[in-house]
């Protein structure tokens, strides 16, 4: 069990980060649920956590905006006065593009969500949780994706590179922070069936995509949860800077 430690997992309203919510709160801890501006689906998740018997906040903001990151801090702050884990899940796509296509405004807010987003909330988690800060120590998992590694020709290279630099930032963040107290890792998520392949244009993609799969399916939301209470969790206290494919093969 993992006592009375506060997480925060970002974008913990739908998808992935929800199932990693209510798992945590199965392992004791209490979650501050961010969204951007689903505030229902948010209110579910919290509902599911008490229900689960644990204690949860939703907190409004947009990782992609400065004052978005200071207000979801502060509300955690605010509500639980502590911090000890940290999940990088929020991240957005957009609908499949050549580079050639994408605009500017796309890829100025792609960078900002997926890649500044992930960088500044980590920076303030590491300044609650670093000894060097006076913190208890603690432990941080980004979402990267297979994309890193394939590229994503054809469908959304932009997004692909922003992966590839959680994938940087984690191993130097991990190294960076590793003697005060904090570990860092990434999940590599393949193609899990949630709703950011409507978002971005793409309702079946995660169906469609499911034979070149070597494991011939999707995978559940609930499975990359799984990895990344592995990794929040003290079974994983010498795993540091480590890079997880949860692919099913891809
Ligand atoms: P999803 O179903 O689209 O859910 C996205 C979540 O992020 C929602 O809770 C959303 O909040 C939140 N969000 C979006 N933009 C935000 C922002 N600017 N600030 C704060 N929260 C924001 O996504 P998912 O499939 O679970 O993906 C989660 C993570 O896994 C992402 O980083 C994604 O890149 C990565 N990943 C997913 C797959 C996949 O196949 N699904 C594969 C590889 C990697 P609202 O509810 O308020 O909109």
């Amino acid at each position: 069990m993992s006592g009375e430690r506060v997480l925060l997992v970002t974008g913990g309203s739908r998808g992935i980060g929800a199932a990693v919510c209510v798992a945590a709160a199965r392992e004791g801890w209490r979650v501050a649920v961010n969204y951007a501006s689903n505030r229902k689906a948010a209110e579910d998740v919290v509902r599911a956590i008490e229900e689960a018997g644990s204690v949860a906040i939703a907190v409004e903001g947009d990782v992609g905006s400065e004052a978005g990151v200071k207000a979801i801090f502060s509300a955690v702050d605010a509500g639980f006065g502590r911090l000890d884990g940290l999940v990088n899940n929020a991240g957005i796509v957009g609908p499949p593009q050549r580079i050639d296509e994408i605009s500017a405004e796309r890829l100025d807010r792609m960078l900002r969500v997926n890649v500044t987003g992930s960088i500044r909330c980590a920076a303030e988690a590491v300044l609650r949780m670093s000894t060097r800060h006076g913190g208890r120590g603690g432990s941080i998992v980004n979402l990267t994706s297979i994309a890193a590694v394939l590229g994503a020709p054809g469908q959304y290279v932009d997004y692909a590179t922003t992966k590839g630099a959680i994938d940087t930032f984690t191993v130097g963040l991990a190294r960076e922070v590793a003697a005060e107290g904090i570990r860092v890792n990434a999940v590599r998520p393949g193609i899990i069936d949630t709703e950011i392949h409507a978002s971005g244009g793409l309702p079946d993609r995660a169906r469609d995509l499911a034979p070149s799969i070597p494991m011939q399916r999707p995978g559940t939301a609930g499975e990359v949860a799984d990895a990344i209470l592995y990794l929040l969790s003290d079974k994983a206290t010498y795993v540091t800077g480590a890079i997880l494919n949860v692919s099913g093969g891809r």
